[in-house]
């Protein structure tokens, strides 16, 4: 029988999926003996089936009546019961955790009668009148949808009635008289009262987190974090406990280890005499958690003891939300805990060290995303100058950008290429589109648990919360310091979430501790985190099956790829060695009507090739280097056709007559003009028409190969062939590179053989790849010319024009130009790999398109069988880690 509803008892976390992270957590913690107040978890499935057809499923209602019966008896008090009512709390939680993205509604069951209740029993009038004002606000803007302003404005309005600052300034009869505001407010707004029967209350609150599945934010936040859109939340629904009934109470959030440096110990926030949502939106500063062991000594050792069997029990850093309810502690939630790349990679190897988890796990729970973040440069401390603020050093990594005050003005300032740097007091769940866009956020409110810096973590943003001694002042778009410096908005800072720090204007940078690292190979008084992160290369060079190249073209990025830990190089271009100083040359070839002229252009290219190359084979020594014969269409050498023209047809319009190599030049980018330069006469095509090119690229090649060779190296240059999509242009071409090695070898004495190969980047040549393969000695997979094929994309227009559209339009969750289309694309690599090694077994298959460093896809090639990636010497780090990772 199809079931909806699960009690706490009934479940764990391996029920994530269909409890959701939250309800499962809480089924886990139940399970573990930890102090859980009860309740029950309406199923994803249930939220699913309420998507599709627009009504809660047949039974759910029966069932939710029959748990919240079993809750009821257990708490010994009934929902809407007017003496003593039972009070819950209605949360959303889908598998993966979307913070503050969906709906809450807390205090359910109170009405106008069971407030007298709550008042009596728990001795404090304010308090219930104050939970029944918390809920009309949060039923009315949830579930009724009244605009949250409106009640915003009617508290604010009472509150300079009274001439106070704070709502904590209000009695009960203020809060009562505000409970009856709120009413009218709903009833004006939606011609509804709010509904006096708990049992709809309930009913209502959990169709309202059912729907905000598809809220604006949730839909934003699940596309940048690539959740699936049809998995649904379930609905949490759990006995209310409260931390705001007086000193003796109060709410806090807790890490194992610290989310932001990874070091081992207790850290987390705490308000005393508040509420959960007050932690988390900033609304008060919190204190240290250190704090709480002054305040109640009894709860924090208990809470200590419940963190370290969690961590156990996880084996990983958790979070959780306690609640002191009149010095009892209850735990709300917990979650292993989302935590920057630095921590990620320092827990790791402390648990490794601990024993917790084995070394395998540990490189499983790293990432190259969270190594390339490591990557990333930070202030320069002698640069920044004075400090214009201070706060909590929430998300690390430092920015700078233009400041501004509201998400829509970073947005409308982030499309026009501006960088931005959000500034509010706290910021909302509203405020995730401009957090996207921005380079940094900051606020003046909140600890490193407000929503500003558990967002910011999340998206690896640079974070300062908290920073007290700003003034922010939305409305007149600027902030203020503590000694009266006025910034407005579109003015510079830098903000630093490592140190917590925000300074004026655009501070120097310093680059990362990783990549001195990564640079050097030393790590001599290296920081844990450089550690950490050499262990776990280490760790995944060890297990990885795949090898990691780069694509370099000069001798500097060959030696820098080198110290990255490249294995060789995959992609040389030589057409970056024809620009510059060369593109002389290069237009004299072009433009060459003789084949002498032409044979002069070349021999005067052939020993400046020569010299490059002799360069990266010494980088490179010992390893192999796959050279790329030209690709770019040849006109992309030449001037551009629309400047020329206008400059022949501005000199005859002058009356003067134009420059005679402008009209040579005119004449031949006329002459060679294609609509569609990408489908035309390049790569492989070009080796076929233009005389001599193949032969003095070779030459240079073989030429260098001897003088290495000479010199006491070990050269092992690798040819590799452009755009083919027929094997019979490859073993044309083939005939002409085997000519001139043997050439080459006959004048030098010394023998010259590089394997030659192909790159597959036409649909044509994977989907004849067996046949190819009989002339090629290795494969190369040119991916971004492969997406651009099956695509039908131009991958130097497309992102740009309409990327984004289909991105929100959910037509692809990422670009197929960074993450490999494993659909399409991917099943022509699968393909071309099958029939290419069964045609010459043992067949050399590698990629050197962008997603050779993209970690999604690096995980593809290894499961496609590939013998390596080959990427951009900055991402050889983030490949060696993933292609490990792949391997486990
Ligand atoms: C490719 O097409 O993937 C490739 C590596 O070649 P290029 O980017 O130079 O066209
Ligand atoms: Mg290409």
């Amino acid at each position: 029988m199809v079931r909806y509803v699960y009690d706490f008892h009934e479940g764990g976390r391996e029920l994530a999926g269909l409890l959701g992270g939250k309800g499962a957590n809480l089924a886990e913690m139940t399970r573990l003996g930890l102090p859980v107040p009860p309740g029950f978890i309406v199923s994803t499935e249930a939220c699913r089936a309420f998507l599709t057809t627009g009504a809660a499923p047949d039974g759910m209602s029966g069932e939710v009546a029959r748990y919240l019966a079993a809750l009821e008896e257990s708490a010994g008090r009934r929902l809407g019961q007017p003496d003593d009512p039972l009070l819950l709390s209605v949360r959303s939680g889908a598998r993966f955790s979307m913070p503050g993205m969906m709906e809450t509604v807390l205090d359910v069951g109170l009405d106008d009668d069971s407030v007298q209740g709550l008042a009596k029993t728990s001795g404090n009038e304010r308090f219930a009148w104050d939970s029944y004002r918390r809920l009309v606000q949060m039923f009315g803007s949830t579930v009724m949808h009244v605009d949250s302003a409106l009640f915003e404005q009617a508290m604010a309005s009472l509150k300079a009635g009274r001439g106070v600052p704070d709502d904590v300034h209000l009695d009960a009869g203020d809060l009562a008289q505000l409970v009856d505001t709120y009413k009218k407010l709903i009833h004006e707004q939606t011609g509804e009262h709010f509904p006096q029967s708990p049992a709809e209350q309930l009913r209502r609150a959990i169709v309202a987190v059912f729907e905000s599945w598809n809220g604006e934010r949730a839909r934003l936040y699940r596309r940048r974090e690539h959740i699936p859109e049809d998995l649904g939340t379930a609905v949490t629904v759990q006995r209310m406990v409260y931390g705001n009934l007086g000193p003796d109470s109060g709410s806090g959030v807790a890490f194992t280890r610290d989310p932001a440096t990874g070091r081992a110990g207790l850290y987390g926030d705490y308000l005393s005499n508040a509420q959960g949502e007050d932690v988390v939106a900033g609304i008060r500063n919190t204190v240290p958690l250190a704090e709480l062991e002054r305040l109640d000594a009894r709860s924090y050792r208990l809470l200590r003891t419940h963190l370290r069997t969690l961590e156990q029990h996880y084996r990983d850093l958790c979070d959780v939300e306690f609640t002191i309810e009149r010095g009892t502690l209850w735990m709300l939630q917990t979650r292993v805990g989302k935590r920057t790349a630095e921590a990620a990679f320092a827990i790791a190897a402390q648990l490794v060290t601990e024993g917790l988890i084995t070394a395998e796990e540990g490189l499983a729970r790293v990432s190259g995303d969270g190594l390339a973040r490591l990557m990333f440069p930070r202030f320069d401390p002698r640069a920044t100058g004075e400090v214009l603020a201070r706060g909590l050093p929430a998300s690390p990594g430092a920015a700078v950008g233009a400041v501004v005050f509201d998400s829509a003005e970073a947005v409308r300032r982030a499309a026009a290429g501006e960088q931005v740097v959000l500034v509010r007091q706290e910021t909302t769940p509203d405020d995730l589109p401009g957090m996207v866009a921005a380079q940094a956020v900051l606020t003046s409110r909140g600890g490193k648990t407000s929503h500003a810096a558990v967002v910011a973590r999340g998206m690896g943003k640079v974070c300062v919360c908290g920073a007290e001694e700003l003034t922010v002042d939305t409305s007149a778009r600027r902030f203020t310091t503590r000694d009266g410096t006025v910034v407005q908005e579109g003015e510079l800072i830098s903000v630093d979430g490592s140190a917590g720090a925000v300074y004026p204007g655009a501070a120097a940078l310093i680059p990362s501790e990783v990549m001195h690292y990564l640079e050097s190979g030393d790590q001599s008084e290296a920081a844990a985190v450089v550690r950490a992160v050499a262990g776990a290369l280490q760790q995944a060079d060890g297990v990885r099956r795949m090898e990691v190249r780069a694509n370099a073209d000069t001798p500097e990025d060959a030696a820098r790829a080198r110290r990255f830990g490249a294995q060789g190089i995959g992609l040389c271009r030589t057409e970056h060695m024809f620009l510059g100083e060369r593109r002389k040359l290069v237009e004299e070839m072009i433009l060459a009507g003789s084949d002498a002229r032409r044979a002069r252009a070349l021999d005067a290219l052939l020993p400046l090739q020569r010299q490059d190359f002799i360069g990266i084979l010494a980088a490179m020594d010992g390893l192999p280097v796959t050279i790329r014969l030209l690709d770019p269409p040849l006109h992309e050498f030449l001037p551009d056709r629309t400047e020329l023209a206008v400059r022949v047809a501005s000199a005859e319009a002058r009356g003067e007559s134009a420059d005679p190599h402008d009209v040579e030049l005119l004449d031949a980018v006329s002459h060679m003009h294609e609509e569609n330069p990408m489908l035309g006469l390049r790569g492989v095509r070009l080796g076929l028409v233009v005389p001599g090119l193949v032969a003095m690229q070779v030459r240079a090649i073989a030429e260098a190969v001897v003088e290495r060779t000479r010199a006491g190296g070990f050269p092992r240059a690798e040819i590799m062939v452009p755009l083919v999509g027929a094997v019979e242009e490859l073993r044309i071409e083939r005939a002409e590179v085997e000519r001139v090695l043997a050439q080459v070898s006959e004048e030098s004495g010394i023998p010259v053989s590089c394997p030659v190969g192909t790159m597959i980047e036409l649909p044509r040549a994977a989907l004849t790849a067996g046949r190819i393969a009989e002339q090629a000695e290795f494969f190369s997979f040119g991916t971004n010319d492969l997406t651009q094929t099956t695509w039908g994309f131009s991958r130097d227009d497309v992102e740009a024009a309409f990327f984004s559209a289909y991105l929100d339009k959910g037509v692809f969750a990422a670009s197929p130009f960074e993450t490999l289309d494993r659909e399409g694309v991917g099943r022509l690599v699968e393909l071309a790999v099958a029939e290419g090694r069964a045609a010459r077994p043992g067949l050399k298959i590698g990629v050197c398109g962008e997603h050779g460093g993209d970690p999604q896809s690096v995980h593809f090639f290894h499961a496609a069988g590939l013998d390596y990636v080959s990427c951009s010497p900055f991402r050889v780090p983030v490949a060696r880690l993933e292609a490990g990772r792949a391997a486990l």
